[in-house]
């Protein structure tokens, strides 16, 4: 039977409490706030009842942007074999750590006791001889309790730097996760947390963010024409541009294929239209050169789509109405922007 499992009878109770929950929060009954409502309600997930507890105790609101967030940071988010190889290491550095303490502890009564004997031992000392056999009783004890302090001090210094290169290769194997290895820019995944996040900060102000989809003109002749490596060195410089471009708490990703997204916080459509076409014509600018001589061997053009979260949309609301924005900048002649606009 597997660790995590659950009697029928209990996922069932779990589930009744489950669906309680995504009714008392007026929640959209999909599959993700199905997740996280059942983690919550099975309690085992200390992260997330915590996070959803204190959310409930400071009466924040839980809609489904929350949710979502929720479940790319809290549920999704690790290279699980990295973490279940991290979470045995640092159970072994736990045990390690509570057999230190434990004898340290017994050190300590015992060199406690010793001392006691030599209280009274002292007061009762008939002759200079028994003094003299407490004194190097107490020399004794002395000399033990340093060398398991010591020890103790050698023991804590390791599991230290073992907790240390540990936190590393967390945060190495959290980077790697989100990371495109062609570009190194921030992955889909990636963008998925870093939108739920700019969600989740714009709620008090509703100051909400702005989302680019810039899409490779006809990348596919690109590719057939000057090969794939060439195409892919495209792909870098345009990456190179478009990290060049933003500023702040703005997020440029590789969304996937020939297709990048940008990611503006609090900022509104004039501001995303003007960011978008000076990308635009970078873009249009930029030379692919050979190496040895520098000569031009190619230029390429972008389409741009761009749209403002509205309150209360979905996150896959929100990403359709980039892509019919960006399907319109396809569709008029490619090379230019588009801003979504909702059909009356
Ligand atoms: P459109 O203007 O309509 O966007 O045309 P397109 O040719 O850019 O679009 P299409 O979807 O037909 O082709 C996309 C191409 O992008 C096909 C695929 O081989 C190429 N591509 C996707 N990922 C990579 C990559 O990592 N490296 C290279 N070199 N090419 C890639
Ligand atoms: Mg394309
Ligand atoms: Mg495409």
């Amino acid at each position: 039977m597997q660790k995590n499992s659950v009697s029928i009878k209990s996922s069932k109770e779990i589930l009744k409490h489950a669906i309680r929950f995504i009714g008392q929060h007026n929640l959209t009954a999909v599959p993700i706030n199905y997740t996280v409502s059942y983690e919550y309600c099975r309690g085992d997930h200390a992260l997330l009842r915590q996070a959803i507890d204190q959310a409930i105790a400071s009466k924040q609101p839980i809609n489904n942007e929350v949710m979502q967030c929720w479940f790319d940071t809290l549920l999704l988010g690790y290279d699980l074999k990295e973490l279940s190889e991290s979470q045995l290491e640092l159970n072994k550095i736990a045990s390690q750590l509570a057999l230190t303490t434990t004898q340290a502890e017994e050190n300590v009564i015992q060199f406690d006791n010793s001392l006691n004997e030599c209280k009274s031992g002292l007061s009762e000392a008939p002759n200079i001889s028994s003094l003299l056999s407490i004194v190097s009783l107490l020399l004794n004890s002395t000399t033990s309790m340093q060398i398991a302090m010591e020890q103790m001090k050698q023991q804590l210094t390791a599991s230290k730097q073992e907790i240390a290169s540990l936190q590393d290769r967390l945060a190495m194997a959290t980077i790697e996760a989100i990371t495109d290895p062609l570009t190194g820019l921030t992955n889909r995944k990636g963008l998925s947390s870093a939108i739920s996040e700019a969600l989740l900060s714009a709620q008090q102000s509703q100051n909400y963010p702005c989302l680019l989809i810039l899409d490779i003109d006809f990348f596919k002749k690109i590719n057939d024409s000057f090969g794939h490596l060439l195409g892919d060195k495209a792909l870098i410089i345009l990456a190179d541009t478009l990290k060049k471009q933003i500023k702040g708490k703005d997020t440029a990703a590789r969304y996937g294929g020939e297709e990048f997204a940008i990611l503006l916080v609090e900022t509104d459509l004039q501001n995303a239209w003007k960011v978008a076409e000076n990308i635009r014509r970078i873009v249009e600018n930029l030379k692919i050169t050979r190496i040895h001589d520098h000569q031009e061997i190619f230029r390429m053009t972008i389409s741009i789509g761009i749209a403002r979260y509205q309150a209360d949309q979905s996150i896959n609301d929100f990403i359709d109405h980039e892509d019919s924005a960006l399907y319109q900048s396809k569709n008029t002649g490619r090379n230019r922007v588009t801003i979504f606009e909702a059909k009356l």
